[in-house]
């Protein structure tokens, strides 16, 4: 077999895969043990919930395959939202759930609508589907929510027949948050057959943490969260939706067979229960968000929303380097057309101190 052969193998794929361009993550040490204050990836600073630690060091024999219906943390999801059991739907990671939405309901010839600055999967997976992306153009910087989402074009975009609306709530990376009132009015006007995916990543940053099944009156909202923020669990990969009934059913036909590991629904099962590494890792979250504010506000550094565990930040072109110098890894916005800004994980009070101490000889 030639190079030549293999070229024309990869020319055989679909349009919408040859189109994409792969997933680039967060900064890492350059250097494997290379102390930096790895900021790019809004993980939680604290660790993994020493619950899930135990659990996993009992984890025992894994020669068997995973529950494939993830039973025992869909008892704990349904009971935590008040929720029945059928509503939910695990996935690797939350990820994996908004690729399974697209993978539904899009295909060439459908659309789906997100926010400019949204969440950088949205285009990732409505392209590998080979549909059509219609951008709602994000609110002004001079807005009372800089850049954040616009419910008004957000349903002009949908018209009467887009097929998936997705919105992050709060929206990574601008930060910004809907009411439930504003989700609720966007809901009136969205056409009765659109899917609509509230990517609730970081709501357990807000308090009171809302309910993931607030929505199921309304049978196109499809909620999903994520173990890997709060929950300290990024490199298990777990997330789940909760859906009504009937829209979780199909979303779990099109699943992949025992798509949630063994370690990952044991792990997440301790995390759920852990309220004490939870209330730490929102002061944590909470205080050090305090401090960047402070810190950004005296330079007179323009920032976006404070509403999940990260803040963006306009330092114009030299930021990256500048922090990277000081041992910081900030995630780059180029990607999100955001290329003078830079995105910021809240990091421990140590990240944090040096952090601020990086920000003091900023000029
Ligand atoms: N949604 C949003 C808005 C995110 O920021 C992220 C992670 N960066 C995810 C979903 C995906 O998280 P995971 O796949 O780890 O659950």
């Amino acid at each position: 077999m030639s190079r030549a052969d293999a070229r024309a193998l990869v020319d055989a794929a679909r349009g919408g895969i040859r189109a994409l361009a792969a997933y680039v993550p967060g900064a890492r040490p350059a250097v494997a043990g290379e102390r930096a204050c790895r900021l790019a990836s809004n993980e939680n600073p604290l660790g993994m919930p020493p619950s899930a630690r135990a659990a996993l060091a009992g984890l025992g024999d894994v020669s068997r395959y995973p529950d494939n219906d993830g039973r025992a943390l869909k008892r704990a999801l349904a009971a935590r939202h008040g929720c029945a059991e059928d509503c939910l739907l695990l996935g690797n990671g939350s990820s994996d759930l908004l690729f399974l939405v697209a993978s539904a309901y899009l295909e060439p010839g459908r659309s789906a609508v997100f926010a400019r600055h949204a969440f950088v999967l949205y285009p990732l997976a409505v392209r590998a589907a080979g549909a059509a992306a219609r951008i709602a153009e994000a609110h002004p910087l001079d807005h009372a929510e800089p850049l954040g989402h616009d419910p008004e074009t957000l349903a002009r975009c949908a018209g009467d027949d887009a097929a998936v609306v997705f919105l992050a709530n709060p929206n990574n990376p601008t930060g910004t948050l809907l009411s439930d009132a504003q989700l609720r009015a966007l809901l009136a006007r969205l056409p009765a057959r659109t899917a609509v995916v509230l990517d609730e990543a970081y709501a357990e940053y807000r308090e009171p943490v809302p309910s993931a099944a607030r929505f199921l009156d309304d049978p196109r909202v499809i909620v999903t969260r994520t173990f890997s923020k709060l929950h300290g669990l990024a490199g298990l990969r777990i997330g789940y939706a909760v859906a009504h009934p009937d829209v979780a059913e199909l979303l779990n036909r099109a699943r992949q067979p025992f798509n949630v590991n063994t370690a990952a629904q044991r792990a997440a099962c301790a995390a759920l229960d852990d309220a004490e590494h939870a209330k730490r890792s929102r002061q944590c979250n909470h205080d050090g968000m305090q401090r960047l504010l402070a810190a950004t506000r005296a330079l007179g550094l323009r920032t976006l929303g404070a509403h999940g565990n990260f803040l963006t930040i306009r330092f114009g072109a030299r930021g990256g380097a500048f922090l990277r110098e000081r041992g910081i890894l900030a995630r780059a916005m180029a990607e999100y057309e955001l290329p003078d800004w830079l995105r910021l994980t809240i990091g421990s009070p140590e990240e944090m101190n040096q952090v601020v101490e990086a920000l003091e000889s900023w000029e």
